[in-house]
């Protein structure tokens, strides 16, 4: 047991992240997929290190967050304070949010990927900053890439348009110390979520064909989950279902 348990955060975030959990597992088997086929990224973005600390008491390993330097600051604290027995049970954190290529350096010093990667001055940007962090011993394995697709072109969500997809996925083939892993989208709010899910299930489908390893689809977030696996998501990012409201302060 953690040095959380009994304290009422830690009991609020146990029954929503349990939930959840059975939200997720109802939806891959709804889905006729195998139990475990997608991951649930725990989305902490504006939540504080005490909080992943209390969810990694709870089972949970992989984490979702959006801003530098609040993230940086964040893994710090939390690979200081949770020493795990066993290293394969150490904490893995992806960013989520926009990088801009003045951050990429630290951003490649404590995220496992990146799930928003959506134009080659970042490519280029974060495959120098990985290969730097590989040289240092801040990391052991390359980046992971996923590449953002837009869904309807809007430029305020970010992501890459279908037709610029595969020149910017060849980029990012080019960088050694970065991995292709797959594509990742947010549905627009306009509009079907199936629709969106059936596009973005058809861009994934299309771009394993060329890219075969790139076989992740990080879609689906608190509001359409279901939606998402149900199309084939391999990675939901879960925030509010699991953390409750965002406050409203930014960190
Ligand atoms: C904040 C965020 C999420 C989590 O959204 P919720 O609706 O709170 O689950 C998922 N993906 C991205 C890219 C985000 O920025």
């Amino acid at each position: 047991m953690t040095e959380f348990s009994g304290d009422p955060r830690t009991a609020e975030l146990a029954e929503r992240l349990e939930a959840v959990r059975r939200r997720l597992d109802a939806a891959v088997a709804a889905a006729n997929r195998p139990a475990g086929s997608c991951e649930l990224l725990v989305v902490t973005k504006f939540f504080p290190a005490d909080d992943v600390c209390r969810l990694l008491g709870l089972g949970e390993r992989a984490f979702g967050e959006s801003r530098e330097p609040e993230a940086g600051r964040k893994v710090a604290e939390v690979r200081a304070e949770w020493t795990p027995a066993d290293p394969a049970d150490a904490p893995v954190f992806d960013m989520i949010g926009s990088v801009q290529s003045k951050k990429a350096g630290s951003v490649a010093r404590w995220a496992r990927a990146v799930h928003s990667v959506d134009r080659p001055k970042v490519v280029d940007a974060l495959g120098r900053a990985a290969a730097s962090a590989l040289d240092e011993g801040h990391r052991t394995d390359p980046l992971g890439v996923l590449l953002q697709v837009s869904l309807d072109g809007d430029p305020l969500r970010g992501g890459v348009v279908e037709e610029d997809l595969l020149a910017l996925a060849e980029r990012v083939s080019a960088a050694d110390a970065l991995r292709l892993r797959g594509l990742m989208v947010i549905a627009p709010l306009e509009g079907e979520r199936e629709h969106w899910m059936a596009e973005a299930a058809r861009i994934h489908r299309a771009f394993v064909e060329r890219f075969a390893d790139a076989v992740e689809l990080s879609a689906g977030m608190s509001g359409d989950m279901e939606v998402a696996v149900a199309a084939g998501s391999t990675c939901v990012r879960v925030g509010t279902a699991i953390m409750g409201d965002r406050p409203l302060v930014s960190q």
